[in-house]
């Protein structure tokens, strides 16, 4: 069954998500050639890349992540990028539009870095952000483990707010 699903998956991206999938593609032989080093993650292909400023770009069933990253942040940008991987697959080539640039706009320019910065707003508030934590936790199956992203990363709020209420609930006594 996972087989089947695997493969319909990849079927998927290759006609519905087919432009992403195609530039991915290149960028992943590019850095192939480079001698860059690749593992499969679930049903897609991360590639570890040396580049200044980078964290991670999703292109269909390919993800390139800063070969850097380690430990918590590595997990967390694996589950991030596999978000967009999924938001490719619902979406198909209006992912481009939807997510690719107004992820980039936010991501790059000087404006909304400067935004984040000085009134501390999350990453993950644009939606196009915090839907890919959503995507990719749902498909992982992974939790988040760095602070930003269990604190911030549900657009901009907690990412488990449930765990604690839950809790408090079990706790509580029932007056029926
Ligand atoms: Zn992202």
């Amino acid at each position: 069954m996972k087989t089947v699903r695997s493969i319909l998956f990849y079927i998927w991206q290759f006609t519905f998500a087919i432009v992403q999938n195609l530039i991915g593609l290149a960028m992943f032989i590019a850095y192939k050639a480079k001698g860059a080093e690749s593992e499969k993650f679930h049903n897609s292909v991360i590639t570890y890349i040396d580049k200044k400023n980078f964290g991670g770009v999703s292109l269909g069933i390919f993800i390139f992540i800063n070969a850097k990253r380690e430990g918590d942040s590595l997990r967390d940008t694996r589950i991030h990028e596999y978000g967009h991987t999924i938001q490719s697959m619902l979406l198909g080539p209006v992912w481009l539009f939807v997510i690719a640039l107004p992820s980039v706009i936010w991501c790059n320019v000087p404006y909304f870095r400067k935004l984040r910065k000085e009134k501390d707003v999350s990453y993950y508030k644009a939606y196009c952000e915090g839907w890919a934590n959503t995507c990719g936790a749902w498909a992982t199956k992974e939790r988040f483990t760095t602070d930003e992203l269990i604190n911030r990363g549900r657009y901009g709020k907690p990412m488990y707010p449930n765990r604690s209420k839950r809790k408090d609930i079990k706790g509580r006594k029932r007056n029926k």
